[in-house]
């Protein structure tokens, strides 16, 4: 499954995906149905991935984008 919507993010943020919301402002969020197949549930700290259905999405961060990305 292909996310519909989003950037795949890398670096420290590997498993997430990113969705501007407005200018300046973000939303952090990862599929457990793709962290599970790529692996990420080992990096993103998904602890219930396992468990979870296909299709969650679980939103991880939500704030403005430069504090998001920690600089
Ligand atoms: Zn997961």
């Amino acid at each position: 499954m292909k996310p519909a919507f989003g950037e795949p993010l890398k670096g420290n943020w590997q498993g997430f995906y990113s969705c501007p919301v407005k200018r300046n402002f973000i939303i952090i969020y990862l599929y457990c149905d793709v962290c599970r197949k790529k692996g990420d549930n080992a990096v993103v700290a998904c602890a219930d991935c396992l468990e979870t259905p296909d299709r969650t999405i679980k939103f991880v961060l939500l704030g403005l984008h430069d504090d998001a990305y920690g600089n």
